[in-house]
């Protein structure tokens, strides 16, 4: 089996939310979909570890919001990589509540869907869930978030709960994807910096030194160790203790 095969999945980016006794949760997907149009059915598939799943299952109602392109990270930050035990996610967040009375996300949106929760198949370490949709609406003309842009733009890796996860040490090891397209002989590049690679353990984020990091007002040509004490990684917000050279 090649486990490189499974990144030419294609995924958009989702913002799955839900509510029950007051308690709010939400957390990232990729593996959200139309599952029928007659009537309007998604599916997504929850880990059984992440809080959000066992407040869908007892509510029996969640949303999904579309992501936009150029999300704001602190809503991939706060809910990809942090619990909703340890934080509450929502605060400072534009949302409204849906028909059903879950919470939908409207920052760095550009659609969402009420859904209703009509199934769940137990995979094992995931739930597929399965839900009528009852509610929607276009939240901005923008671009959605595709998973592929996500992985490139950040060269972050699924997390572990994550349904499509791959050990990335597994994947190095594979021999390298063939190339059909016929290579150009590359132009030297003018070789600006030779620092160290940065990984956030906690999710994985790689700080390099030749790109720096402008979404933190981080110049190219920065050496890790240059950064400013109180740097903190721009996906999960952790500081600079948590990352280690690669
Ligand atoms: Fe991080």
């Amino acid at each position: 089996m090649k486990l490189k095969a499974f990144h030419k999945l294609s995924y958009g980016l989702y913002l799955v939310a839900s509510e029950y006794k007051g308690k709010k949760a939400g957390y990232i997907a990729n593996t959200t979909f139309q599952v029928t149009s007659e009537p309007e059915q998604l599916a997504i598939s929850c880990h059984k570890k992440n809080q959000t799943t066992q407040v869908i299952l007892d509510s029996g109602i969640f949303s999904v919001s579309v992501l936009k392109k150029e999300v704001n990270m602190k809503i991939i930050g706060d809910f990809g990589f942090m619990s909703s035990n340890d934080i509450d996610k929502f605060s400072g967040i534009n949302s409204i509540i849906a028909k059903t009375g879950a919470p939908i996300v409207l920052d760095s949106s550009v659609a969402w869907f009420d859904c209703k929760v009509v199934k769940s198949v137990d995979l094992g370490s995931h739930y597929l869930i399965i839900g009528e949709v009852l509610d929607s609406d276009e939240v901005s003309d923008e671009e959605p978030l595709t998973y592929q842009y996500y992985r490139e733009k950040y060269k972050m890796y699924s997390p572990k709960n994550s349904p499509t996860y791959i050990e990335k040490s597994l994947l190095d090891a594979e021999p390298a994807t063939p190339s059909h397209a016929i290579k150009e002989e590359e132009p030297e590049h003018e070789h600006i910096f030779d620092g160290e690679s940065y990984v956030c353990v906690i999710c994985g984020f790689t700080y390099n030194p030749e790109e720096g990091d402008p979404s933190m007002g981080i110049a190219p040509g920065t050496p890790f160790e240059d950064l400013p004490e109180d740097y903190k990684c721009p996906i999960c917000n952790a500081s600079k203790e948590y990352f280690k050279a690669v």
